[in-house]
């Protein structure tokens, strides 16, 4: 162990870990330390008596989770929250989302992604892979408040050939930013909204310059439905057809993925990944879920996500989380399916693996980057502790994390953010509203046809 102090030294938490069969576990009375960004030891807190730290936090009576992982969000739709209720899928693009995003200014996206940033910390997520558009802005805002983040600049085919090359400007120029917490990835909206040529060419664009592809696909049955009656292939195939299965490729929802796509994905040669947000689905009532047991039986990793909060109304992953267990437990009739140990696999390694970061982040342990939250579970809901991973997903909540740790640095701690000023935020942001939610031009920035 090195002689100079360490960055940081959490005392006296639980920590969950993972055995070399990726197995949960849980270490009691551990301590962590944290040097240049890194998780230099977890040890017994016995072990850490006198162990010289620049900071220190007591985190008795905490648990220490590896940092949540959004997988796929649009983070400045925080500012449309609530406003496209109780709608069918279509309408609520055609008839709300769109009309107003076409109003949206850099300074709109800047607040809505500075707002975003500040629940996501609170709920004690340190990453989170962001789909939308004035990205160079979303950045920048990650740059300042020290979260982590996976961007892509979206685009449709409607904008022409400009709209796939600055997703790809974006994504070159962006990479590795913010000390290596900005990772980027090409990010065409969706095969409904994107042409075979201009997929295509995204497939190549990712090869040649090494980018993974971030974009929505299979989102329900009638998108699966409606590609079969036009096309003769499911979405699945389009992107096979296309060359992005060669990719690494994040694809969101993927509700519609059906029983003939599985072979298609079990082959791909890229590495591909499913991000489920479960709450949007049963608001829509979409008939099916991501179908995790499916694409777990043919080894590909299923992160958690929220997408915009124009849809889930929050960014709350810790409740995607227990949702994905109810769900799945619910759509498979089968209460063993999935067990929260296997929920928190999901919320750790393999969102780690959906953004393209299994290497580096999604457990705590020597050498990963110290991204971190600890849980309180001191609270009359998450007492007394008969099985911790069952009281993580069933019982706590993401008001229950009081500390938010992102490349070893505090974001939050004891629930007051470090990085970012809410009152500011909502102030400012409450005085754009009007001109941002006016649909009386009859604009809309695309249309909806599954
Ligand atoms: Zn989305």
């Amino acid at each position: 162990m090195s002689h100079s102090p360490a960055d940081l030294l959490i005392t006296g938490c639980t920590v969950l870990v993972h055995d070399d069969q990726e197995r949960i576990g849980f270490e009691q009375d551990a301590a962590i330390v944290v040097r240049d960004g890194r998780v230099e030891s977890v040890t017994s807190a016995a072990d850490a008596v006198g162990l010289a730290a620049v900071e220190r936090i007591d985190a008795r009576g905490q648990v220490a989770l590896p940092g949540l992982i959004n997988c796929h969000t649009h983070a400045p739709m925080v500012a449309l929250r609530g406003l496209a209720e109780d709608l069918p899928t279509e309408e609520w693009f055609n008839d709300v989302v769109w009309p107003v995003e076409s109003n949206l200014t850099e300074k709109d996206v800047e607040l809505g992604a500075r707002l975003a940033c500040a629940e996501m910390i609170r709920a004690g997520v340190t990453c989170f892979a962001d789909h939308y558009f004035s990205m160079d802005t979303v950045a920048a805002v990650v740059t300042e408040c020290g979260m982590r983040a996976h961007l892509g600049e979206a685009y449709f085919s409607s904008q022409g050939p400009q709209g796939r090359e600055k997703s790809l400007e974006f994504a070159l120029r962006h990479r590795g930013s913010a000390g290596g917490r900005i990772t980027t990835a090409l990010a065409p909206h969706a095969p409904y909204t994107v042409t075979d040529t201009d997929l295509a060419a995204t497939a190549q664009l990712a090869l040649e310059h090494g980018l993974p592809v971030h974009l929505h696909a299979a989102e329900n049955r009638d998108q699966t439905d409606t590609s079969l009656s036009r096309h003769g292939i499911t979405p699945i195939e389009v992107l096979d057809r296309a060359g992005l299965l060669a990719t690494d490729l994040l694809i969101a929802h993927g509700t519609g993925i059906s029983d003939r796509d599985l072979p298609v994905l079990e082959r791909a040669s890229g590495h591909i990944a499913v991000a489920t947000a479960p709450r949007g689905y049963l608001k829509f009532a979409w008939p099916d879920t991501t179908p995790i047991r499916a694409l777990r039986a043919i080894g590909i990793p299923v992160g958690l996500a929220t997408d915009g909060a124009a849809s889930n109304n929050s960014l709350d992953v810790w409740e995607s989380m227990a949702l994905t267990s109810l769900v799945q437990k619910s759509t498979e009739g089968d209460p063993r399916w999935l067990t929260s140990r296997q929920a928190l696999h999901h919320a750790t390694l393999q969102s780690a693996r959906a953004v393209g970061l299994g290497d580096s982040i999604g457990c705590i342990a020597p050498g990963r980057r110290a991204d971190i939250v600890l849980v309180d579970l001191t609270g009359p809901h998450t007492q007394p502790v008969h099985d911790l991973a069952a009281t993580l997903v069933h019982s706590a909540r993401s008001a229950d994390v009081r500390t938010t740790i992102v490349d070893g640095r505090v974001l939050m701690r004891d629930r007051e953010l470090l990085t970012l000023d809410v009152p500011a935020v909502v102030r400012e942001l409450g005085e754009r509203l009007p001109a941002l939610v006016d649909r009386s031009h009859g604009r809309r920035i695309q249309e909806y046809d599954t």
